[in-house]
């Protein structure tokens, strides 16, 4: 079908990907493609684009590895709460598993932006809390957004006011 031509509301969001365990569905590069690929042919998500994949360190706990980040920007149908629990399927499709607060997964993806929605709720927050603190999101975020604005600041801003410690360019293909 050509989407162009439907009445349905297309939102445009972003999402953030990160992984830092491999299992035996492949690596945590394979786990942000193999989560890449399922939204790609979901019907209600469209126009997905994609950041290079970064190497980031860990957040809480330091005794786990890396983690492999990336943001992927598209257009969806989806609610905010359809939407949540797509990223929910994603992280049970690549068998993640909790282990310990902000520890090691195989993927774990969460909401950033959905349009200009602000919904604040333990169980959906956007935008998404750590958006702004977190160069692991602002600076891929700002390779599918550059004219973003949040909350009246571009994200050129957010992203040139900080610097890039922790955070390793991987692949931009
Ligand atoms: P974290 O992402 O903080 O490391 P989890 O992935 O385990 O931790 O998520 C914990 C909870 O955060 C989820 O059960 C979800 O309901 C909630 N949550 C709140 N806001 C968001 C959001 N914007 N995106 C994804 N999850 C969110
Ligand atoms: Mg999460």
């Amino acid at each position: 079908m050509d989407n162009s031509t439907d009445n349905s509301n297309w939102v445009t969001c972003y999402v953030g990907l990160g992984s830092n365990l491999a299992n035996e569905l492949g690596s945590p590069a394979d786990h942000l493609q193999q989560a890449l690929a399922v939204m790609r042919a979901h019907e209600q998500v469209r126009e997905v684009s994609v950041s290079s994949f970064y190497a980031s360190a860990p957040m809480g706990p330091q005794d786990q590895p890396d983690f492999v980040n990336a943001v992927a920007g598209f257009e969806t149908t989806l609610t905010p709460y359809e939407l949540l629990a797509f990223c929910q399927q994603l992280e049970s499709m690549a068998k993640r598993a909790r282990l310990r607060r902000w520890g090691e997964r195989s993927l774990d993806v969460d909401i950033l932006l959905y349009g200009e929605t602000q919904i604040i709720d333990p169980t959906l927050t956007i935008p998404h809390a750590g958006l702004s603190e977190r160069n692991f999101v602002l600076i891929p975020l700002r390779e599918v957004a550059s004219n973003l604005t949040i909350a009246g600041k571009s994200i050129s801003d957010y992203a040139q006011s900080r610097d890039w410690t922790g955070l390793t360019l991987l692949s931009s293909d």
